[in-house]
């Protein structure tokens, strides 16, 4: 059983039912809703088919809000693109005439660019392919030097190297779609361009205002963010390493360090971590992906990652499902070298625990590292247990046991957790562990004779209300 999770990106190439039949039946765990494209009426659409197909296929399949964000853009160009030469001049001004840029300059969509930049600063666009750097600041027109030239199409964002771009993370468009993220109580939402903790708890406040329920996923991609990464961590309950406009902002060259300090810390907070951004490119186009992008995959499930994520590749590529399945098989990969170096997991190991629920997690991780456990079984009401129990490596399955749609959802995208909906309220508390054996023993998730760990509270029902593990042998009806 694949342990890491997989995130695939809705768009065009996956907008009938067939299509997202296939993204599940390829494995996906967890579907990202873009907010930067597209309008609510297809993101509504989108939404209902993959409850639609997860119900279908007895899935619990997560749905991810992605936020636009503060993307600072250039406008338009008059014939769509234009063509600049190194050592040429080009104006950024968002006084100009938002749709007729010309290969002199371009309009752009943030009116106070100019009093972010100075006299050196390097601007990048289009993610990094085009290179100015800034001469003279008047006003708001920006006059830069063309480095590294090439086609530049209309709408491409801008980065600042080295970061420091003042506009606020949230976006009033953003606070629209996390209404609307509120209304479909999506189980996960991600703030673009976070620079701060302050930033993320508007966002949740923001959802939560509006009657969502959804958790927050920080996406790291500014070098403030970098900064201050600890606190944002602490703040969210999830971080991406949104790789594409990170790299862009702090250079590519410390980008894989990058990516396993951000993992790392994420894991030590006891905090979900996903890892985005042309994981498999090529496959766009092509029906096998490169040996960098295999490398890159299987690094970051070695890194402990919970999830990847595909973007284009399934939201405009022509193979969505079979990206998915190849990605499956790389993770499967990466994780069967690390197997038998999974129980010997020192983390926590002294760490003083500040909750009963997190001290019944971590003592069965630590059993079941260190005796021959098939599986670990969380009555969970919220969750949370099996989130601790997770961030111990291992390769033991842990299966969530929830009656709540939302946490089934949700749980999807922790690494090695499954879950399986399970009605702890109208079980008999006498017979509980029989019918929790028999729900499992239907699905072939355990064996008669398994040796299992239970966790469960003796108050069903009740959030962080674990106080108990059993160590059991699973037996038959
Ligand atoms: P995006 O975020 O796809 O919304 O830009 C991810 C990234 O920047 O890597
Ligand atoms: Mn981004």
């Amino acid at each position: 059983m694949r342990r890491t999770k997989i995130i695939a990106t809705l768009g065009p190439a996956t907008d009938d039912a067939e299509s997202i039949d296939q993204l599940l039946q390829a494995g996906v765990d967890v579907v990202r809703i873009n907010f930067s494209h597209g309008d609510h009426a297809s993101h509504e659409k989108r939404i209902k088919m993959v409850r639609a197909s997860a119900a279908k296929h007895g899935r619990y399949v997560g749905i991810l809000g992605d936020l636009q964000g503060p993307k600072i853009r250039i406008e338009k160009f008059r014939d769509g693109s234009v063509t600049l030469k190194e050592g040429q001049e080009f104006v950024l001004d968002p006084a100009l005439d938002a749709d007729a840029g010309t290969d002199r300059g371009v309009s752009v969509a943030y009116e106070n660019l100019a009093a972010d930049v100075s006299p050196g600063d390097v601007l990048l666009l289009g993610d990094g392919h085009i290179v100015l750097s800034v001469g003279a600041v008047a006003g708001s027109r920006i006059a830069c030097t063309v480095q590294v030239g090439g086609e530049l199409g209309s709408n491409k964002g801008i980065n600042r190297q080295g970061g420091g771009l003042s506009a606020p993370a949230l976006t009033d468009k953003d606070r629209d779609d996390l209404a609307f993220a509120a209304r479909h109580q999506v189980e996960w939402v991600a703030v673009s361009f976070v620079r701060t903790a302050a930033d993320v708890e508007e966002a949740r406040h923001c959802l939560h205002a509006a009657g969502g329920a959804g958790r927050v996923i920080a996406k790291i991609e500014r070098s403030e963010a970098v900064s201050t990464l600890g606190a944002i961590v602490d703040a969210a309950d999830a971080v991406m390493v949104a790789r594409g406009d990170l790299a862009v902002e702090t250079g590519y060259a410390g980008l894989t360090g990058l990516q396993k300090r951000i993992i790392r810390e994420t894991r030590h907070r006891h905090k979900v971590s996903i890892t985005a951004t042309q994981m498999m490119e090529s496959m766009i186009n092509n029906q096998v992906p490169t040996r960098a992008e295999v490398s890159d995959v299987a690094n970051a499930v070695m890194d402990g990652t919970d999830a990847v994520m595909l973007s284009a590749e399934t939201a405009v590529g022509r193979f969505p499902a079979k990206a998915i399945a190849t990605m499956s098989e790389i993770c499967e990969g990466a994780e069967a070298y690390h197997r038998t170096a999974a129980r010997m997991s020192r983390h926590r190991m002294d760490d003083r625990f500040g909750r009963v629920d997190e001290a019944i997690a971590m003592a069965s991780m630590y059993t079941a590292n260190h005796l021959d456990v098939e599986a670990i079984i969380a009555l969970t009401e919220s969750g949370s247990t099996a989130l601790w129990m997770s961030r111990i490596r291992s390769d033991i399955p842990i299966f969530a046991l929830a009656r709540d749609p939302q946490t089934l959802c949700r749980v999807s995208l922790y690494r090695g957790v499954y879950p399986v909906e399970f009605d702890n309220l109208s079980t008999d508390p006498q017979s509980v562990y029989q019918d929790v054996f028999r729900e499992l023993l239907d699905m072939q998730l355990v064996h008669p004779g398994d040796l299992v760990i239970v966790t469960k509270g003796d108050l069903e029902g009740v959030s962080g209300g674990t106080n108990g593990l059993k160590i059991l042998r699973v037996t038959g009806q």
